[in-house]
């Protein structure tokens, strides 16, 4: 990789192992009372670049050993400070290391407020927007996408595999399937021709993780996408727990929203090159701009964000982790990390 590329960016899938619900903060009376983020205007779930890079920072501060670190004495204020890398760095941000060479700090950002000092970080997050939505059917689960949502991903729909109307085009192997066919409550026919899922999974370089999905594709008009989307939500019931009793609170009944388990996401990162930018170095009270040792290339900070991504698997991202959800597979990381 030539020192002279500014940035490199990379597309990632994510494959949804439990719901994932990533909260709007706000609390709503009405059907639901914990919803999701949503894309404005579109109107379709997802998850914010914002929530991503959070979790991501956290689990790399965990996998290069800088989630929890050393007690520092801040002469500035004369308190005794915890350092961890992942997180907002306290209500300051003087919790954060801020040092050249964490892989946290210098991936992630930071802002030292006390030192007036910052760095905005050499990734960038996108958000994740959905690819396939699983659906159950009469034929078992079947995965749901739209031309709209294929173009923006990158494929534009060729014109012998357009829709003619509000009916469905379905993968080869879904079989025949001539009475049409329902996704949840709504009913739709089925075009002549198969879907041409070979084309899809070429032109977005698709995992052959996703093998499984790509026989049971389902292509459905634009204006249906969302509504078949939003029908199918996983919308559960629970109770809050008192934790001083352990017993359920009265009245405290809620319900919430979360993208399905088999939901598969889609979401850019762009890495920028270290070595086109000077990082701000603390020497004594002074700060100074250095530039980043040779050997930081792209690799190392795709390699620092790709230990954190590795983790979502296990750990999850968005809210309500511990009710069993949030996992999140993160597809195609390159070999080795943590
Ligand atoms: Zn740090």
């Amino acid at each position: 990789m030539s020192v002279q590329n500014p940035y490199l960016r990379k597309i990632y899938y994510g494959l949804a192992l439990d719901p994932i619900h990533v909260g709007t903060g706000g609390y709503r009376l009405g059907e639901v009372d914990l919803t999701i983020v949503r894309e404005p205007g579109s109107n379709l779930p997802k998850i914010p670049g914002s929530s991503l890079a959070g979790s991501a920072r956290a689990y790399t501060a965990m996998a290069t050993n800088r989630y929890r670190r050393e007690k520092r004495y801040d002469a500035d204020d004369q308190k005794i400070r915890y350092i961890s890398c992942a997180g907002k760095g306290g209500e300051d941000g003087s919790e954060h290391c801020g040092e050249i060479d964490c892989p946290v700090c210098t991936t992630y950002g930071f802002t030292i407020g006390p030192q007036n000092r910052s760095f905005h970080g050499l990734a960038q997050f996108y958000d994740a927007q959905i690819l396939f939505f699983p659906v159950h059917s009469m034929v078992g689960p079947v995965w749901v996408t739209s031309p709209q949502v294929l173009a923006e991903a990158g494929y534009a729909l060729p014109p012998e595999q357009e829709l003619t109307g509000d009916t469905l085009r379905v993968a080869a192997g879904l079989g025949s399937l001539e009475q049409g066919l329902n996704l949840g409550w709504l009913f739709l026919k089925v075009e002549d021709g198969d879907l041409d899922t070979a084309a899809i999974w070429s032109a977005l370089g698709l995992p052959d993780d996703l093998a499984r999905i790509r026989e049971r594709l389902v292509l459905v008009p634009d204006h249906i996408f969302p509504i078949v989307v939003d029908s199918n939500l996983e919308v559960r019931t629970s109770v809050s727990i008192d934790p001083a009793t352990g017993a359920a609170e009265e009245g405290a009944l809620f319900t919430y929203e979360a993208m399905p388990r088999g939901t598969v996401l889609r979401f850019p990162i762009v890495y920028h090159n270290p070595q086109h930018y000077l990082f701000p170095v603390r020497e004594g009270d002074e700060t100074k701009p250095v530039p980043f040792p040779a050997e930081r290339d792209f690799a190392w900070v795709q390699g620092n964000v790709e230990k954190g991504l590795r983790l979502m698997e296990y750990l999850g991202v968005g809210g309500m982790s511990t009710r069993g959800f949030g996992r999140l597979r993160v597809l195609g990381l390159e070999e080795g990390g943590a």
